[in-house]
Order: structure tokens, then sequence, then C-alpha cells
């Protein structure tokens, strides 16, 4: 097994080779040539533990990383940083489970992933014997960038640059990332939205002058972002954990079908629940959630992908996003794996906004099904569901649960579902609180987490009282065409 490029059928890289890199040169994303199958049976996951599924899952797609040197990322990955043992807690709350992705020093599911990518980026800097500089370059809606900045602070050999739209984060993300220690860590916020820094992080990284550049000076761009495949494995392992979960408690039978609903952004979190289906996971449906940026929606509805539209600012930022990247992943599969195709549609969509795909591509997406839910129907969904469980979910998590309950009342279909709940609720704070009740509306921040604490009966996360009496260390503020000055000045260059 190798890494191809989804633009280039010619290039061939080991897994370590790929992780190290994040993006192809030609702008491209790296894609396994085949799927490695679960090398355990279903009904042996439900005595994993999350460390033992994680292994399992990742050796089929690291294949170079021996063993000794994958269990040790693990164990350095999924440890006393997690609030829980179990790491990824499996809730049931009225009709669905919720797969609590958020116990991690960040409170939000990007842990789960880049709790380890360092230890996989720094592993495969040894294998591969590279003696530059890994710069990570991330462009975050709000939650990769804090998470990557944990990962990443004071790790040697490493610095870490983080772009995020100014405007365009919650006041508890904006302050978990301006507060970030870390001698190798530089946080700047952009004037202009998620797609902005993205566009202009992906352009950076395939300016093939200042990679040259960069190399001679001893640097090298490797991706926090889920463009990196060492992203994206990491998270294939909850959704076989949580199968696992149900199995042991007796929910499900070994081989029964599962649905997962997932709040959606750039598309990293499903496509890894569809590389777990891959690998032989029993599921059904595919149940992806936008909220009012529903590109997706669009998409698995009609065959059509059109970013021209209005980006809208929501309560569920980090799902403000016009130009899902790991989309492209499964364009290149549904494609049979035509890279020169799928840089087409890549072109086209560069240039024009939007490209339709075929209908056998559109076959191959048939267990993919959009939904959407706007404020009105995810605030809705925080209060019915805290009114009638008392369980608090965050605005992120409710778009799924809005989604999935309108795709319940369209299909009927009662096949248990998993929703991936990507946050905490004390991140997103004020507006659940609001979706709860009018009267904290008015309320300073940090009287609403204590409100929270109270509500929803859970204690303050350890990453909230960090944040509430620290410096603010990083205060640049530049515009799109800013960041690359921004990224050579950090270098030296
Ligand atoms: C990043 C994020 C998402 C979107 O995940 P993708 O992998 O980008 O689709 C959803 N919810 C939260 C809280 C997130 O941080």
């Amino acid at each position: 097994m190798y890494y191809s490029s989804t633009r280039d059928s010619s290039i061939r890289l080991s897994a370590s080779q790929a992780v190290l890199k994040g993006l192809s040169d030609d702008g491209g994303l790296f894609v396994p040539s085949e799927f490695p199958k679960l090398s355990v049976g279903l009904d042996e996951l439900a005595k994993l533990d999350y460390k033992k599924t994680a292994f399992t899952v990742m050796k089929g797609f690291l294949e170079d990383y021996t063993d000794e040197e994958l269990m040790a990322c693990i164990d350095a990955a999924y440890d006393e940083k997690f609030d829980t043992p179990e790491i990824a807690p499996l809730v049931k709350a009225d009709n669905a489970y919720y797969l609590e992705l958020f116990h991690g020093q960040t409170i939000a599911f990007k842990d789960m992933a880049l709790s380890i990518l360092p230890h996989l980026i720094t592993t495969a800097v040894r294998k591969n014997h590279s003696d530059k500089e890994i710069v990570i370059l991330t462009a975050t809606s709000g939650d990769t960038g804090k998470a990557a900045l944990a990962g990443f602070a004071d790790v040697p050999g490493t610095r870490i640059i983080v772009f995020y739209p100014k405007d365009g984060v919650s006041n508890i993300q904006k302050l978990q990332m301006i507060t970030q220690k870390g001698a190798n860590t530089q946080v700047i916020g952009v004037d202009g939205n998620f797609d902005d820094c993205q566009s202009e992080v992906k352009a950076i990284f395939g300016d093939a002058g200042l990679r040259d550049l960069m190399a001679s000076k001893g640097f090298q761009f490797s991706s926090a972002n889920s463009m990196n495949i060492g992203r994206l494995v990491p998270q294939v392992a909850y959704y076989v954990y949580a199968y696992g979960k149900l199995v042991e408690n007796g929910r499900i039978q070994p081989g029964d079908m599962i649905n997962v609903c997932v709040p959606t952004g750039n598309f990293g979190n499903i496509l890894a629940a569809f590389f777990a289906k891959k690998m032989g996971l029993p599921i059904k449906t595919l149940i992806c959630a936008s909220n009012d940026n529903k590109v997706l929606f669009d998409f698995f509805k009609c065959g059509t992908y059109d970013k021209n539209r209005d980006f809208i600012l929501t309560d569920s930022p980090s799902m403000d996003i016009l130009i899902s990247s790991n989309l492209e992943r499964l364009i290149y599969l549904s494609a049979d794996c035509d890279a020169e195709k799928t840089a087409s549609f890549m072109k086209r969509l560069s240039t024009e906004g939007k490209y339709d795909i075929t209908p056998g591509m559109r076959e191959f997406m048939s267990d993919f099904v959009g939904e959407f839910a706007n404020w009105d129907e995810s605030s809705k969904k925080i209060k019915d569901l805290y009114d009638k469980t008392g369980y608090v979910i965050d605005t992120h998590t409710a778009v799924a649960a809005a989604a999935y309950d309108k795709y319940v009342s369209e299909t009927k279909d009662d096949t248990i579902t998993v929703i991936a709940s990507t946050a905490s609720p004390f991140k997103f704070a004020r507006s659940v609180l609001k979706a709860i009740d009018k009267k904290y509306e008015d309320m300073e921040d940090f009287a609403l987490i204590d409100e929270l604490s109270k509500v929803a009966n859970v204690d303050i996360p350890k990453a909230i009282d960090e944040i509430k009496n620290a410096d603010i260390l990083h205060k640049t503020v530049c515009d799109r065409a800013g960041m690359k000055k921004l990224v050579l000045d950090n270098m030296g260059l």
C-alpha cells in the first residue's frame, strides 16, 4: 500500500512521507492506494479499549510505522490530557447515541487527531532522516487552531503558525488561541473568512519558489489541517470504537448496521466514517449535516458543488465553510481514482466556483445523505433535548441532532444512529444558553460559563479555567495578501 495524490497518479509515498508532507506539491490530497480491512472481528471490538482500537485501525493505514512506533504515538496522545479514560464516551440521549469527542485538552473533536499528529510527524521526521525544521501552517475555523497549537507547542524541531478569521470564531475560541504559550507558536487574525485563510494557506503550500528557498534554509512545511492524512486516520478509530461500545452494551449484534450523523465543515470527520465503512465497519447511511452554509446539502441532493453564494456567519462557526477540502478525496474515489479527472473538477472549482459530477459518481456516493439545520432548528433541538433529558449539547452537535430528526421524519429509518458530538457546550456557552433561555443574553462570558456548569450539571473543563486569567500573547492581524510575508518573517527569510 502507498499514498498517491488526488491530482497526480504518478506520486507514490509511504505513509510516513505523506504525513510529513501534509499536502501534495500539485495541490492534491494524499489517498491510500487501497483500504485495509479491520484485522479483528466485529465481536472482538467490544473487548478493546480506545488505545487498542486506535492501534488496530491505524496500523492498517500507517504501514511503514513499526508496531512500537505506532504504540508509542498512541500512548503519548491518549493519556491524562483527556479527562476520561474512556477517551470518547458514548452517551444515549433521547433518540440517538452521542459520541463525545470533546474530552481532550482543547474540548473539541480536533483533539482526537491533533494530540497524536505531532507524534506521527516527529516519528516520520526520524524515519525519513529529515534534517529540516517542520513548519506547521494551519488555517482554522476555530477549533483546529487551538488543538494544533496545544499539540505542537514546544515540540522540538517544529514551529507552528495559525491563521484564523478574526471575526469568524467564538470569543472563547479566540481567547484559547491568543493566549497560547510556547516559543515556537504564532497566532494571526486574518481580516477575512475561513475560506480566505484556507485558500491562501494552500497557495503558500503550493509556492514552488518558496519551497526551494525554505529547503535551502533548512525548513519544510507540513499541515495540521484535515488535508493531512495523519489527521484523518486517527479519526477513523472512534467510529470503530463506538461500534464496539454498542456491541459491548448489547445495543447491537456484531454485524448489525448503524448510521452515523456528522456535523460537517471541511468534510474530514465524515470522511473518516466513510473510511471506517471501507474497512468493513457496518455503516449504512452517512448523514452529512450542514448549517446555513449548506453547500454539501445541495451537492448531495443534486450533484452540483457550487460555492458561489454568500458566506454566512453562524452560531456553529467551525462549520462555516464553503470549500470543503476533504470532499476532494471522495470525488477522487468516486471517479475510479482518476487523478486527471479529479484535477479538472478542482480546477473548475477554483476558476468557476462550481462543478457537476457524473451519475456514476453520484451512485458511488449513495450512502451519503445531506441534511441541514438552521439556527432556529438547532437551537430548538438544544432546548428540547435539555428539557427532555437534561443533556446539553453544543451548537455544532445540535446542527447534527436537528438534521438527524429531519432525516428520521423524512425516511422513517430507525437504524441505531451515532451522532458525532464535536465540541463541549462550554466552548459555545453563549449560544447554547441563549438557546435554552433568553434571560442569559446579556451576561458576560465567564458568568455564562458558571451558569452553564449549573444548568448542565457538569464541571467547568480545565481548558476554560486556563484561559480565564491568561495573558494575551498574540495580537498580530493581517489581510489575506499579508499572510505570506508573515510566514517568511517567522522563518527569518
Ligand atoms: C471542525 C469542526 C467541525 C467540522 O468538522 P470537519 O471535519 O471539518 O467536517 C464540526 N464541529 C466542530 C466543533 C468542529 O471543531
